[in-house]
């Protein structure tokens, strides 16, 4: 006998909750939070659709972990602490095994990151998984994408173009590659370690040149980057130039942060990168105007045919 919507939430996703800022979870009609005094509510949400956002055959596990991940990379790039969570899951049928799965990945993740599931539901339908995320930060602290000024570096976490290389080649990549794409980590801790010291930030989601972008049409501003200095991991370094730039700057799903940092501050990265355990690279600066120059190490331009995922 198929499972009632009660039954599948029960099973699945109530848990115990280990936060004293969840009055009330799961089980009633709203949840009943507290947030902490003198913080701000960063709040946020993203739907995965299958065949879209993630492909059909991926193990529901890591569909799990990579929902809330993607979820939990914004919060990061606003420097918030993650704290809560809400799951709207449409499923073709209340596959048990599938739910298993999807559950495991999810609350792995989220007690990670101390993550409460306080509210959702479930519907029949094409599978879509829509989550909300809310975490704090302390008020005026959070990083955003309109704070970036001219003379300010521009820095990346950890290598650009894994998960895009992995989905290109995937009955070929090695293991390490597929998880960047299967399970991203969302840079949390990076994030909450840059407020104070970035003036701006995003996550890459949709490719390095595309989300800096976003942030000079924010700050109103433009930027030079030197395309030889892209951290790159070992696997992309054996590609061909031209194949490597392109996944470095356009291909998404990354989600290491790209963020900007006044002269001034960047002699705070180097014990921040050791003390969130991931290599920041600085690969150009922010400038008055003339928007995204991509240049190669001779100072020639380098023109993007395909500058990052587009929605629609
Ligand atoms: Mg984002």
């Amino acid at each position: 006998m198929p499972l009632t919507e009660f039954e599948l939430i029960s099973r699945y996703f109530d848990r115990p909750v280990r936060r004293d800022d969840v009055a009330l979870g799961i089980g009633d009609d709203a949840a009943l939070l507290r947030p902490p005094p003198g913080r701000e509510l960063a709040l946020s949400t993203d739907t995965l659709i299958a065949g879209v956002h993630f492909r059909d055959d991926f193990p529901p596990r890591d569909i799990g972990h990579r929902a809330l991940a993607v979820n939990l990379s914004d919060l990061a790039a606003m420097g918030a602490e993650p704290a809560w969570a809400i799951l709207a899951l449409t499923l073709p049928a209340a596959d048990e095994q599938w739910l298993d799965g999807f559950s495991t990945g999810f609350f792995e993740l989220a007690d990670a990151h101390h993550v409460a599931l306080v509210g959702g539901n479930t519907a029949r339908g094409p599978l879509n998984i829509t989550l909300a995320v809310a975490g704090f930060v302390p008020v005026g602290m959070a990083l955003r994408r309109d704070g970036a000024r001219a003379g300010d570096a521009i820095y990346v976490s950890g290598t650009l173009g894994d998960a895009g290389y992995a989905l290109e080649n995937w009955r070929t990549a090695d293991a390490a590659t597929r998880q960047r794409l299967l399970r991203p980590l969302p840079r949390l801790a990076l994030g909450m370690a840059l407020r104070g010291v970035a003036s701006g930030a995003i996550d890459i989601s949709d490719g390095f040149a595309a989300d800096l972008g976003h942030i000079l049409e924010r700050s109103r501003a433009g930027a030079r980057v030197a395309v030889e200095r892209l951290p790159l991991s070992p696997v992309l370094h054996k590609l061909d130039r031209s194949v490597a730039w392109r996944l470095a700057l356009s291909s998404g799903d990354d989600y290491e942060l790209c963020f900007t940092v006044p002269p001034a501050r960047e002699g705070d990265l180097s014990a921040i990168s050791a003390r969130c355990g991931c290599a920041l690279t600085r690969v150009g600066e922010i400038t008055a105007g003339g928007g995204l120059q991509l240049l190669a190490a001779d100072g020639a331009a380098i023109t993007l045919e395909r500058a990052g995922h587009r929605h629609f």
